[in-house]
């Protein structure tokens, strides 16, 4: 195989940002009509649509070769295949929830107890490491209303904005586990697929890098350049240009997502006029 086989969501909240993601390391997807499958024209690879709690063991397997997986599901299924990046989107947390009138004052209070999840693995594991005995029930979804129903005295859940819990008189209490969508390979590629996961990995991190950093660009009075300069990292130095106006410079860097506002209202106070931020493609450094 001259190809590299990679397993994405088919549908669901992965699927837009893994598919922007190969859309953004210059991989254009030829969308057949049936979505098991697409092929490209312009990078040697393959892409295969499936449920996200099968990539891992499609990993293992090797009918993909690599495979973007929440963090969550790739240690809850404890398959063999290693995570070589973490990918930045995705982001939640695995974590205990209580009923929000009951009085919860650290882990000692699931001893004992019933816990919904559809993570048992994680969930033992997070029992194990703190001493507590509770029983686990394994369901496959809708785990929020379980305590409503009588089936459990807590849950553990995935949560982004915590509305989900908020909507069922639910409050989250534990971090189980902090979780990322993450490309994962299997751990004996040939070496063909190992060069193509190489080149593929090389893309990730230029629009990895480039997602976090903003190009500005700013005008600044010549004597204010030096606090201005100071203020700016960039990659190597910042790029000065003289203005038609005399006295007046041009400044180019790069800034890090990060400190981005505090370094903004810094620059202003220096001095700096006309700031204009420009998103960037791709960074190679
Ligand atoms: P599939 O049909 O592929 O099995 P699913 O219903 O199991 O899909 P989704 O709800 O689409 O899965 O979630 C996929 C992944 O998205 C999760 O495993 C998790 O890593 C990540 N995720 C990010 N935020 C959340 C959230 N608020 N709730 C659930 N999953 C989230
Ligand atoms: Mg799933």
């Amino acid at each position: 195989m001259d190809k590299i086989k990679i397993a994405i969501q088919k549908s669901g909240r992965l699927y837009d940002d893994s598919v922007k993601l190969l859309k953004d390391c210059g991989i254009d997807l030829k969308n057949g009509v049936n979505k098991l499958k697409a092929e490209c024209d312009n990078f040697p690879m393959e892409i295969y649509f499936l449920r996200d709690d099968d990539i891992p063991q499609y990993v293992e397997d090797a009918v993909a070769d690599i495979g973007i997986v929440g963090e969550n599901v790739f240690y809850e299924k404890k398959k063999k295949a290693e995570i070589v990046e973490q990918l930045g989107f995705g982001k939640c947390r695995l974590s205990v929830a209580v009923g929000r009138s009951e009085q919860y004052d650290g882990v000692d209070f699931l001893h004992g107890k019933k816990i919904a999840t559809t993570y048992p693995v994680l969930v033992q594991q997070f029992l194990d490491k703190n001493s507590i005995k509770a029983e686990i029930h394994e369901i496959s979804g809708s785990v929020e209303i379980a305590p409503g129903i009588g089936l459990a005295d807590a849950i553990v859940d995935l949560v982004s904005s915590g509305s989900t819990l908020f909507m069922n008189g639910l409050k989250e209490v534990e971090t189980v586990l902090k979780s990322q969508a993450v490309l994962i390979r299997n751990e004996q590629l040939g070496a063909r697929q190992q060069q193509l996961l190489e080149k593929f990995l090389f893309r990730i991190r230029a629009v990895k890098k480039a997602r976090n950093n903003k190009y500005v660009l700013l005008n600044a009075p010549n004597d204010k350049l030096p606090e201005i300069i100071r203020l700016l990292p960039g990659m190597k130095s910042p790029t000065v240009l003289p203005l038609a106006e005399a006295g007046w410079s041009s400044v180019h860097s790069v800034l890090s997502e990060n400190d981005f506002w505090d370094i903004i209202e810094q620059l202003k106070d220096a001095g700096a006029q006309g700031i204009l931020v420009v998103p960037i493609e791709k960074m190679v450094i």
